[in-house]
């Protein structure tokens, strides 16, 4: 079990905190056997075609809290992707009925003077001139490779500007080059809001704590059953909302690589109890979420007739659905523990994963506890997946397998690779939403999707015929993992 510490303005990054990997080939029990035992090794690769940026995940969860403003102290580039972010919360905000405003994003804009002279006076001046303009509750700044290497003390200017401004001016540190897998920044973002904005609990609630991106709201109807209220953190919260998330009597993960770290530090701070088992992705993992919910919550009868209506209700469908894709195979690109719980998802409905890739690898969870392993919960209740890949978004490896393995259909959870899948006439489905599959109707709600893109082929056809890829045909000869090479080092954890 990792050990939050409150008192150091940085989280530990991955690797180092939970010994966590980005490349791997091979089969998933191997690995899960591999991270039981301490002795998982992560491996270089000698071409890298991209890499995601944990500046940009500290973004991704700070930028949707509706009256705080984010300060990106960086060169202007590392907020290209925030256009992208202020999307997702309009398209959010209308879904949930709030009022439509855009984000409020500043970026110090670095130069190269800056990086010789400094730029704490620029930063500085970007937050008194965001608090002018905005009004705002809080204030997160959150920090680059460049801020990071010239050395800018960020906290202390966040400190002083807190007292000035009499608001929360709060430090999240997230430099790109501080790890290689960037859902560090998830943790620095969480870290940044339990140790600035969290208060002490003034007593207990009857709210559950949700960690989600910003999914659609499938707790409420579940949570009011037993007696409870859903809170959804982090997006679309306010700064007052997430100041008495310590009140709540229970975290539950959608996707445990996204929340490890703050289920493990409300807990531990403010002993809010998180559910450690996996998701409630397929059957067999809604029954042992569902069991373990009600016996955190003190309702486990009333879970046991949950479960009851649950089976009596899909499973009839889930069999119709399984003789519809009696032979067919799938292949999954997804982040880790959505991924996994994906792989869940898509075994129940009887694919045959042919294989996965799957952006990283966390042998453990910050609460430390085997029994939240999702990946371990698929191999033991499903089967193994022999072409395991972790492949970080390296889309030349995707292709080149894709391009072997044809499967019947591709399953993407982010949008940037589902092209690759397309492009190769493979009929390709998207789901962004991790809510969607979640519980026993989740999985119809699935199944649905699946059946549609697989009675839908033409436009996957056309746009195979008309289309062209970017590598070589010399690429697509060698094997897909030719240049995953030598091993990195070994972790104890
Ligand atoms: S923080 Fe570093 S890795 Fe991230 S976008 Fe900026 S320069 Fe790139």
């Amino acid at each position: 079990m990792s050990k939050v510490n409150l008192d150091l303005p940085t989280v530990q990054i991955r690797e180092l905190r939970l010994g966590s990997i980005t490349a791997y080939q091979g089969k998933a029990s191997e690995l899960v056997s591999r991270a039981q035992a301490g002795t998982l090794k992560d491996s270089a690769r000698s071409f890298s075609q991209c890499m995601g940026c944990s500046s940009g995940q500290a973004f991704c969860m700070l930028s949707m809290i509706t009256d705080a403003v984010v300060v990106n102290h960086a060169p202007i580039g590392c907020l290209g992707d925030a256009s992208g972010f202020n999307f997702v919360y309009r398209v959010e905000q209308k879904n949930r009925g709030l009022p439509s405003a855009i984000g409020k994003y500043y970026s110090t804009n670095l130069l190269e003077k800056d990086t010789v002279f400094g730029g704490m006076q620029k930063l500085r001046d970007t937050v008194r001139t965001a608090f002018e303009r905005e009004h705002p509750n809080a204030i997160f700044i959150t920090t680059s490779c460049a801020s990071g290497i010239i050395g800018d003390d960020v906290e202390s200017v966040a400190d002083h500007l807190s007292e000035d401004l009499g608001i929360p001016v709060i430090s999240c540190f997230c430099e790109g080059f501080r790890s290689r897998i960037w859902t560090s920044g998830f943790d620095s973002a969480y870290h940044a809001i339990v140790r600035r904005l969290v208060k002490p609990p003034r007593k207990r609630s009857k709210k559950v704590n949700i960690i989600n991106f910003w999914g659609s709201h499938i707790f409420d109807d579940l949570l009011s059953r037993l007696g409870y209220e859903a809170q959804y953190i982090v997006p679309f919260n306010t700064v007052k909302d997430l100041e008495y998330i310590s009140e709540a009597v229970a975290t539950i993960q959608i996707c445990p690589t996204l929340g490890t770290y703050l289920g493990a530090a409300l807990e531990q701070v403010y002993g809010v109890p998180e559910i450690k088992v996996p998701p409630a992705y397929g059957m067999a993992g809604t029954d042992i979420w569902l069991r373990e919910l009600g016996k955190v919550l003190h309702r486990e009868q009333e879970v046991e007739q949950l479960i009851r209506d649950g089976h009596e209700r899909v499973l009839p469908q889930i069999e119709a659905y399984r003789k519809q894709f009696a032979g067919k195979t799938a292949y999954l690109t997804a982040g880790a523990a959505h991924g996994h719980s994906l792989i869940a998802v898509l075994r129940e409905l009887g694919l045959d994963v042919k294989g996965a890739a799957i952006f990283h690898h966390d042998p453990v969870y910050d609460n430390g506890c085997p029994t939240s392993d999702v990946l371990a919960h698929d191999v033991e209740t499903y089967g193994d997946v022999r072409q395991y890949n972790i492949c970080n978004k390296q889309a030349f490896e995707l292709v080149n397998l894709l391009n072997r393995m044809r499967p019947d259909i591709m399953i993407a959870r982010h949008g940037g690779m589902t092209v690759w899948g397309a492009k190769l006439g493979i009929p390709t489905l998207l789901i962004g939403d991790e809510q969607f599959s979640f519980g026993y109707d989740g999985i119809l709600h699935y199944a649905r999707r699946i059946a549609e893109t697989l009675d839908n082929t033409e436009f996957v056809t056309n746009l195979a015929r008309h289309s062209t890829m970017p590598y070589t045909k010399w690429w697509l000869k060698q094997q897909p993992y030719a240049f995953l090479g030598r091993e990195l080092h070994v972790r104890q954890y």
